[in-house]
């Protein structure tokens, strides 16, 4: 078996050691050693690549994406179209997500923004507040990571729903499907939890009038894509504070420019796309799971 790899901005030595280990028989090379050559392999693991890996390899069987979001892979416009494209489903990454997603909510919903502003000014403040456990978590998104997620905090107790185009099965929590009810879904989600890809039809889906029907006081968690989001909506309802507050790990343009109004705004914490981070071992069990799955239905036989 034939595999390149090329992901510049990741540890590519922890892959190769770690396929190498795990595929001893494999050919795997860095496309950096092999570009300009006429090696070709069967399976590309690719973060970020350099675009003229695809017009080079001609014999992939499939392309690995050593991240859930395959947006930026496919804007590159020597991607094969006919080549199957595999992305990360989880693979250790919801844990992740479910463990940012709970911080944001007790952040705001538990005042830890104002209780830190108290301590700085030694002011003793108790703030009244309801249980979590009485508000809507809306999971807006159910692919692999909105599932999990949303699965954990129902399990914990918390009052979930998601929301995806097309229904899917087996839930533990409640979900509304179709944009027809995409308002009703938003209008009862005090937590609105944004994990949506970012696609031409979810471009500002968030936009001001569905920002505004969330309920007065809501919290906006932003893990996604970034350009689900009209920022400047959400700016504005931020500062009239219709919005409670708003954790936002993306942007729609990363990274958030210095002059980015969001770095000033008191009731925004932010982060710098890191809310769940590729997990190295799993995504490799994930991808020598899913290659196997690829010899076996072409016919490879083990004896
Ligand atoms: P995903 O496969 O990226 O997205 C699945 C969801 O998106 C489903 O609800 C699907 O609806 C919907 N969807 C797909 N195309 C759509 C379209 N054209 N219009 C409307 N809805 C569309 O899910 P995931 O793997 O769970 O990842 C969720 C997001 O998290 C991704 O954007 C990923 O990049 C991001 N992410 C962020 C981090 C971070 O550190 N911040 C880490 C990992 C992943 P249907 O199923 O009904 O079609």
């Amino acid at each position: 078996m034939r595999i390149v790899l090329s992901s510049p901005l990741t540890d590519q030595e922890y892959y190769l050691k770690a396929l190498a280990k795990f595929c001893p028989y494999a050919d795997i090379r860095l496309w950096d050693a092999v570009k300009e050559t006429s090696w070709q392999a069967e399976y590309a693991l690719v973060w970020k690549p350099d675009n003229g890996l695809f017009l080079h390899q001609k014999e992939l069987k499939a392309i690995f994406n050593l991240g859930a979001g395959i947006d930026a892979l496919e804007k590159l416009p020597d991607l094969p179209k006919d080549t199957p494209l595999y992305k990360l489903r989880d693979a250790g990454m919801g844990q992740w997500m479910l463990e940012y997603i709970l911080y944001g909510m007790i952040h705001f919903g538990r005042h830890f923004d104002r209780y830190q502003q108290y301590q700085s000014e030694r002011r003793w403040q108790p703030e009244l507040t309801t249980s979590l456990q009485e508000k809507s978590i809306g999971i807006l998104g159910l692919g692999p990571l909105g599932q999990f997620v949303g699965d954990q905090l129902r399990q914990l107790g918390y009052n979930v729903a998601g929301w995806s185009r097309s229904a899917k099965k087996e839930l533990s929590f409640d979900q509304f499907n179709g944009y027809e009810n995409l308002d009703h879904f938003l209008s009862r989600s005090h937590f609105l939890v944004n994990l949506l890809p970012a696609k031409d039809e979810t471009y500002h889906l968030l936009s001001e009038d569905r920002l505004m029907s969330l309920p007065r006081g809501a919290v906006v968690i932003s893990v996604g894509r970034g350009s689900v989001i009209d920022e400047h909506a959400l700016l504005v309802q931020l500062q009239t504070r219709h919005l409670r507050g708003a954790l936002l790990d993306v942007f729609e343009h990363e990274p958030l420019s210095k002059e980015h109004p969001f770095w000033q705004q008191d009731n925004i914490v932010m982060t710098p796309h890191m809310a769940a981070p590729t997990q190295y071992e799993d995504a490799i069990k994930q991808i020598l799971a899913d290659i196997l799955d690829i010899e076996l239905d072409q016919g490879y036989r083990f004896l």
